[in-house]
């Protein structure tokens, strides 16, 4: 009997979901992925699309517009792109964006974009990093000036997933920069036609070619003050803390849906490529190797679904999550990186399917907190 990577907490409502979500990902996603990849982004239609399917947004309360389901709607969807290897949409920032409103958004904030968000008619983004401030973001000096009934936004953001697609932004800006941590906030910038936004470049990088990370500038960009998340100034930092455990689950599901989509695509490859007269699959080597990567990947499933479980039961503390995010991104390096190995030199061409989870397994270890800063974070709770 083949290994069974099934989540645990798959059920048929969930199964009737994914294949909702693998039809749209096998008809419109990925007949454009090459396309895409040239061009950088994937283009307003797809999110649009994907809003219309109901696949955006998907654990937010239908009150909201949203889907009205949970996490494990959510964790689907990016776990059908993430086993193909299809790295440009990013609804999992999008997600991130929408939780930011759920949860700490005002009334009429919530209402004006939550909707909006779900229909994929805005495309979200948040904006933390800056050129000289990433893993520290104290450090940030996009500054937030009160004027009037008006923010007035300037400085410059990089590395911003969705970021050239993005309708809506939250920016992470100083507000009081005496204040420190609690001088700072986060503002809602609607991008069209907003005077002094700009989208710098779409980032040439080594893997996720399809994914539109930019560089923003905002200079003299005024919102209106009832922009500012949660109407009170200030509280930024915890707003960005409540949030860690929901963004770094993500990154543990996705690290563990690449390893699995790896591992077969590996396990077909070795079955018809012969060498010495016989399929590599046969040599002990290759057997080995692929009897640790299956192991490992099984054992990075039950952490995930043990994760997944938490996060929807709403009890996942912020150093489990630093966990997943840490062991789960390390292990899909290592094991992509045998996937290649067993593939032969196919393993280094980027039409293979291996060859380019390889590129873009590597930022897993470096966004969403770098897995230093994971450690730092468990280590906190030793
Ligand atoms: C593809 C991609 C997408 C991204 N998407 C977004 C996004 O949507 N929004 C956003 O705001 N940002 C985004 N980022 C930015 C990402 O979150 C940062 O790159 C990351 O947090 C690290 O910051 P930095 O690049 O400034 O590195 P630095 O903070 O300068 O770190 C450099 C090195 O120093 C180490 N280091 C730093 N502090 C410590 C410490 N205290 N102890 C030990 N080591 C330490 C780091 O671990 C790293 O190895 C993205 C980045 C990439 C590459």
């Amino acid at each position: 009997m083949p290994i069974d990577f099934r989540p645990a907490w798959m059920n048929g409502e969930l199964e009737t979901y994914r294949d909702t979500v693998s039809r749209f990902i096998e008809s419109e996603m990925l007949p454009d992925d090459e396309a895409a990849r040239a061009r950088g982004h994937v283009g307003h239609a797809l999110w649009r699309r994907a809003g219309e399917l109901g696949l955006l947004c998907s654990d937010i309360p239908e009150a909201w517009g949203g889907g009205g389901g949970d996490f494990r709607h959510e964790a689907v969807f990016y776990d059908q792109m993430a086993r193909r290897g299809l790295t440009g949409m990013s609804p999992s920032v999008h997600s991130i964006v929408a939780h930011y409103l759920l949860n700490h958004g005002t009334e009429a904030q919530k209402r004006s974009y939550l909707p909006r968000l779900a229909r994929g008619e805005l495309v979200g983004a948040i904006a933390m990093t800056e050129p000289g401030a990433g893993s520290d973001l104290q450090g940030i000096r996009t500054r937030a000036e009160r004027r009037g009934d008006h923010y007035v936004i300037n400085g410059s953001k990089t590395f911003i997933s969705n970021g050239f697609l993005a309708g809506l932004v939250l920016v992470v800006a100083k507000t009081d920069p005496a204040q420190g941590a609690r001088g700072t906030s986060i503002l809602i910038v609607e991008t069209e036609g907003a005077a002094g936004y700009r989208v710098g470049r779409v980032l040439d990088k080594i893997g996720l070619k399809a994914q539109d990370t930019s560089e923003l500038f905002f200079d003299d960009v005024t919102v209106p003050a009832e922009n500012l998340l949660g109407g009170e100034a200030g509280r930024g930092f915890a707003q960005l803390m409540s949030d860690l455990p929901y963004e770094r689950t993500i990154i543990g599901v996705l690290a563990v849906a690449a390893m699995e989509g790896a591992y077969e695509a590996t396990l077909d490859y070795v079955r018809s490529r012969t060498a010495f007269g016989r399929p590599v699959a046969e040599f002990q080597n290759t057997k080995f190797r692929l009897a640790e990567i299956a192991t490992v990947t099984k054992v990075g499933r039950t952490f995930v679904d043990r994760c997944v479980a938490e996060l929807v039961a709403g009890t996942l503390d912020t150093a489990t999550a630093s966990m997943v995010k840490l062991w789960a991104s390390e292990q899909q390096c290592k094991v992509i990186d045998e996937c290649v190995q067993l593939h032969g030199g196919y393993g280094y061409m980027n039409e293979y399917l291996v060859a380019r989870m390889y590129a873009d397994a590597r930022v897993q270890r470096i966004y969403g907190g770098t897995n230093e800063i994971m450690k730092e974070v468990i280590s906190r709770a030793l």
